[in-house]
């Protein structure tokens, strides 16, 4: 099959190059056994750039990510670099990747496999089968508003303030992205601000509505207070399908929404542009663990979250749903086979490093096929 779907793979440090790896030998299985064949490019980025190239990522590479259909991230950062200045630190090139790539959809699942259920904080019964997305707006509102900054007061005192604003243009095409996945799930839609307290909540919930009005009137829309949400999400956090919401609330409740699952070692994330004339969507893909200085070179990290990242690539960039799901079963398996690293041990599991569980993770689809 001819290869036509342009791959930037994007390592960067720590554990990130450790549980990349194991991606590269998914691929490599993809290609074998399934005939689908990826244009794979390469590229260093965060603090692995900065080292050899004096900067957090190169023009050459955001060139190369302009031009990819997607990218896999690994993760940037640790303490080699903590010491430089804002604009020099490896973190920058996943901001300018955001921010120029305009990618203001961040899809966050939480959902909780049947073998790690005792690795939540909350009871079984309450998590047991969970599901849920939350997408969160991750270009605008508070953390990108203006004015905002810290002024001495004409008593002395002093003050800081932020923006929070939003456009209709901006509520728009992040609620789309939360209905249009409803429709593939249990199409349900749950809006969370702040309407009884923010204006911007306000005009956020008839945005809202009034989109589902014009093109979504079949999704069950309801709407939700960012602090009852929180709550919900602990009480009861089935309820939810889709949870679409802002960038401050989707920062928080996202945060929320993933311990309850247990583990950062599980936890994929998907972060979409908007859907260009050509039909082409830019998306980069990455776990939310960070670079694990901690664990990182001893072989130990897990590689599911960056696994399960390229599940969601594949399913979102280039409608491979079956693929996806294929990867998914295969590591929910290997969990309920006993295999564990060390982040999701628990008693009566053995435990193994990232390349014999990336081993397993192969064979097991493998077998699935
Ligand atoms: P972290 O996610 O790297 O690690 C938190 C804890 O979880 C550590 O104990 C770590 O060992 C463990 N952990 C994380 N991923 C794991 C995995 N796959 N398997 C097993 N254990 C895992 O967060 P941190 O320690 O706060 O940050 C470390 C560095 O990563 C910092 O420089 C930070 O800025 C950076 N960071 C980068 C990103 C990113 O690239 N998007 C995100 C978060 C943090």
């Amino acid at each position: 099959m001819p290869a036509n779907k342009k791959l930037l793979v994007l390592p960067g440090d720590g554990i990130g190059p450790e549980v990349m790896r194991e991606v590269r030998r998914v691929i490599d299985w993809m290609d074998r056994r399934r005939m689908v064949t990826f244009e794979m490019s390469e590229d260093l980025v965060g603090g692995a750039s900065l080292d050899a190239r004096g900067v957090p990522i190169a023009e050459e590479t955001m060139e190369k990510a302009r031009d990819a259909d997607a990218i896999l991230f690994g993760s940037v950062g640790g303490p080699k670099w903590d010491a430089l200045g804002f604009d020099k630190r490896p973190e920058i090139s996943i901001l300018r990747l955001r921010k120029e790539l305009d990618l203001f959809a961040n899809l966050r699942p939480a959902i909780v496999l049947d073998p790690l259920v005792d690795a939540s904080t909350l009871k079984p019964d309450v998590i047991r089968g969970l599901d849920l997305m939350i997408v969160r707006e991750s270009t605008g509102g508070i953390y990108f508003g203006t004015p905002r900054g810290i002024e001495t007061l004409p008593n002395g005192e002093q003050r800081g303030y932020d923006t929070e604003s939003y456009t209709t243009g901006e509520i728009e095409r992040v609620a789309r992205v939360g209905f249009e996945l409803a429709r593939k799930r249990q199409n349900r839609l749950c809006s969370v601000e702040k309407a009884n307290v923010m204006q911007s909540g306000l005009f956020w919930r008839q945005t809202v509505t009034a989109l589902h009005q014009r093109e979504f009137a079949d999704v069950e829309l309801s709407h939700m207070y960012a602090d009852n949400c929180a709550m919900q999400l602990v009480r009861n956090p089935r309820q939810f399908d889709v949870i679409v919401t802002s960038n401050i609330f989707g920062d928080i409740l996202s945060d929320l929404a993933s311990m309850l699952t247990g583990s950062l070692g599980m936890l994929p994330s998907a972060t979409l542009g908007a859907v260009q004339s050509s039909g082409k969507r830019h998306a980069l893909y990455e776990p939310i663990h960070g670079s694990a200085p901690d664990i990182a070179g001893k072989g130990i990290a897990n590689p599911m979250a960056q696994i399960l990242s390229f599940a969601m690539l594949l399913r979102f960039s280039f409608g491979m749903d079956e693929d996806a799901a294929l990867i998914e079963r295969a590591c929910t398996n290997v969990l309920g086979s006993g295999l564990r690293t060390a982040d999701v041990m628990a008693v009566g599991t053995a435990r193994v490093g990232t390349s014999v569980m990336g081993e397993a993770i192969i064979r097991e689809l493998d077998k699935l096929v």
